[in-house]
């Protein structure tokens, strides 16, 4: 293996802590508490547990955390109404609806209820058209956090060549814009594009998020190129025992780490910067709310 491992867990640590930095400052001189309210509808396991480590990681940097946990029959006049009481908290700066909602609620129509100045998942339609368009805006979490790390490790992305293998609005679309903006030139890839192997060779920077386990193969990577792993899948592990599994990407990363020049593991690599990234949002959002600087490195 030749590869660098970017490692994201340490870098998320590093994240939360400037946030817990700026939070501290935040109260000390100005008296303000950032605070972010998690919207879960229903008992979805995983979504249970992400709710309560985003809750945790929100107190553990001096953040105030509001959980709203919702009956899974919840109307939606009823969220609506919850989504409007947020909007008009002045201490609830990020409002987070956990997805995915329940199939008789709609979710376009929930996150557009959200003040666009509090969507910390940068879902909002006016977030998405602002990032579109290049102008500043609530960025999605993930692809923040996938940029974060690649500004990091090269300083600048200018005229570099990204492919992003994946075209979601959660992490394909906004990672391109993202990369755009940073003066890449981006490639969209997906399930109809042609000899995509070859597309993806092209790249210095190559982003998976397909939620395919280990598509991307070494022989998909020019050799030196930084390779970003967003998917996460569940595969069966039968050498951890019957009925185990394990974790892997979108990436093989033995084959991938043999040619690229640095590469994000699975788990431990984007994963960890998603949370830690909402944190950055919440405070950022706080920042702009009260018309203070906003946090240096934090934002896109
Ligand atoms: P989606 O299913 O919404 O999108 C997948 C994309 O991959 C689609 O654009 C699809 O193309 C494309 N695709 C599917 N199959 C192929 C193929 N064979 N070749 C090329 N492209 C293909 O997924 P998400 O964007 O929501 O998530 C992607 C992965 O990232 C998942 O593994 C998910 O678990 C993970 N994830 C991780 C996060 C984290 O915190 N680390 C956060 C969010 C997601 P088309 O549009 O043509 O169908």
């Amino acid at each position: 293996m030749s590869a660098t491992i970017i490692d994201g867990k340490a870098f998320a640590a590093s994240v939360r802590e400037k946030v817990a930095t700026h939070v501290a400052r935040l109260k000390e001189v100005n008296d303000i508490t950032p605070g972010l309210a998690v919207v879960l509808v229903g008992e979805d396991p995983a979504s249970q547990v992400y709710v309560r480590s985003k809750g945790k990681q929100t107190v553990e940097v001096g953040m105030n955390s509001y959980e709203h946990k919702l009956d899974d029959d919840t109307s939606e006049e009823d969220l609506l109404a919850l989504i409007d009481k947020l909007n008009n908290d002045p201490a609830v700066h990020g409002i987070l609806v956990q997805l995915p909602l329940p199939d008789h609620l709609n979710e376009d129509l929930v996150i557009n209820a959200i003040d666009p100045a509090k969507d910390v998942d940068g879902f909002h339609i006016s977030n998405v058209g602002l990032l579109g368009t290049g102008q500043k805006s609530m960025v999605p979490c993930t692809p923040l956090g996938c940029l974060m790390m690649l500004r990091d490790h090269h300083g600048s992305l200018s005229g570099l060549n990204a492919v992003v293998v994946g075209r979601s609005n959660i992490v394909g679309k906004p990672m391109a814009n993202l990369l755009l903006r940073d003066s890449c030139t981006v490639t969209i890839a997906h399930s109809r594009t042609k000899d995509i192997e070859a597309v993806c060779r092209q790249a210095d920077i190559l982003v998976a998020a397909v939620g395919r386990p280990q598509m991307v193969t070494g022989d998909w990577v020019k050799p030196g190129a930084t390779v970003i792993d967003v998917g996460i899948n569940r595969i069966p592990a039968p050498e951890k025992g019957e009925g185990k599994t394990r974790l892997v990407g979108d990436c093989d990363f033995d084959s991938c780490a043999e040619v690229a020049g640095a590469i994000t593991p699975v788990p431990g690599g984007v994963g960890p910067m998603t949370i830690a990234c909402l944190l950055a949002n919440t405070l950022t959002a706080c920042c702009r709310a009260n018309a203070l600087p906003e946090p240096e490195g934090l934002t896109a």
